[in-house]
């Protein structure tokens, strides 16, 4: 049960005093305390765990400081959807909205190398009117002899072109929570000059100590990846022990599951998946096509097998596509197999967005 108070309510008055002392008399339940802080407003909830079916809702509704009381009918309490659930489904973050209605385009380097191939992808990027990308410091390999990525030497320089070429959302990778104080601090030096959107990869969906550090944040949105070897529903309560934590601000993102051969795309793509997670939970879904198809190959129609997994996710109501690119796919230190040209963006962005057109006439003509 979830007990949605006033906002801004003051912890030290009569109201939240007298409710906490008579939820904490009742007998077998456990309170947690969720605040969200936002700019504009402080939002307190109350997680009740154990017995709740004893308790009447009207009853709690009818304490002072009381705005709502929603039953939690299945998992997720945090990110999922509940009846008569009427709490804010969408973030935003350094200006830019995300919500189950909106989409962007994540394209981007999968792993930074060169100050001048970042510079070069983010100046195509702005040419094509984007604000979002994807920039790997941190990258977590297979091979202990493979790049690991340059880490926090290249964020001063990732952070300064970002702020140069209008991005404001990089979504970046951490597998370790000093990673999370370096990004910090580089922007803290550099004055901010974009955002970050720390992304937790799928090898890492289930490092439950690395969740509840990046979900204890609530300076940074958080991009996480379904796990490529677990259940989607354990994937969802990966994003579920973020959201306790306190940082709601989180997107999902489906990359494709681990088949017994891996043939013929790196990945099996997930896709069909999208409406799932949007039934389930309240969060925004991301697709990520390059890591899941893991090729440039294209079909017999023209077009790249990678771009028809990307459309399947987007005319599914994807809400974001992250997307590897490189100046030069041949030069790439990663994952330059799967990485698109730049000349080939506006069309990959023309085709998304045409895609996602259609989706949307999709809604309509089906709520007709
Ligand atoms: C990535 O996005 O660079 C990445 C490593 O993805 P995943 O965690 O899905 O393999
Ligand atoms: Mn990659």
């Amino acid at each position: 049960m979830i007990v949605i108070l006033e906002p801004n309510i003051d912890k030290n008055g009569s109201a939240y005093r007298t409710l906490l002392d008579h939820l904490s008399a009742l007998p077998n339940i456990q309170i947690r305390v969720h605040e969200e802080i936002g700019t504009q407003q402080t939002l307190t909830e109350l997680y009740l765990v154990g017995d709740t079916l004893a308790i009447a809702t009207d009853d709690i509704a009818s304490f002072p400081g009381v705005e709502r009381v929603v039953r939690v009918s299945r998992e997720y309490r945090v990110i999922g959807r509940h009846k008569d659930d009427t709490r804010s489904t969408h973030f935003e973050y350094n200006g830019v909205t995300f919500s189950q209605d909106h989409f962007h385009v994540f394209a981007g380097l999968c792993a930074v190398d060169t100050p001048e191939h970042v510079e070069r992808m983010m100046k195509a990027l702005r040419e094509n009117g984007q604000v979002c990308t994807r920039m790997g410091a941190y990258k977590p390999r297979t091979s202990p002899y493979a790049f690991q990525g340059h880490g926090k030497n290249c964020l001063p320089y990732v952070f300064e072109l970002a702020g140069k070429y209008g991005i404001k959302v990089i979504a970046m990778e951490i597998t370790h929570e000093s990673h999370l104080s370096e990004i910090h601090e580089a922007l803290e030096k550099t004055g901010r000059p974009t955002g970050v959107m720390v992304q937790i990869g799928t090898r890492n969906t289930q490092n439950f100590e690395l969740l509840k550090i990046v979900g204890r944040q609530q300076t940074y949105p958080i991009l996480l990846k379904r796990g490529f070897g677990i259940t989607l529903e354990e994937s969802l309560n990966a994003a579920e022990y973020l959201a306790s934590e306190g940082n709601r601000k989180i997107v999902f993102c489906l990359r494709g599951m681990k088949t017994n051969l891996g043939d013929p795309h790196r990945n099996f793509v997930d896709f069909a998946h999208v409406p799932v997670v949007k039934r389930l939970t309240r969060l925004p879904v991301c697709v990520d096509p390059s890591h899941s198809v893991g090729t440039r190959e294209v079909g017999p129609d023209g077009i790249l097998e990678l771009a028809h997994a990307a459309a399947q996710g987007v005319v599914a109501g994807a809400n974001m596509v992250l997307v590897d690119f490189h100046p030069a796919p041949a030069k790439a230190l990663v994952d330059g197999a799967q990485a698109l040209r730049l000349d080939e963006l506006p069309r990959f962005l023309d085709d998304m967005h045409q895609v996602r057109d259609f989706y949307l006439k999709r809604v309509k003509d089906y709520s007709d």
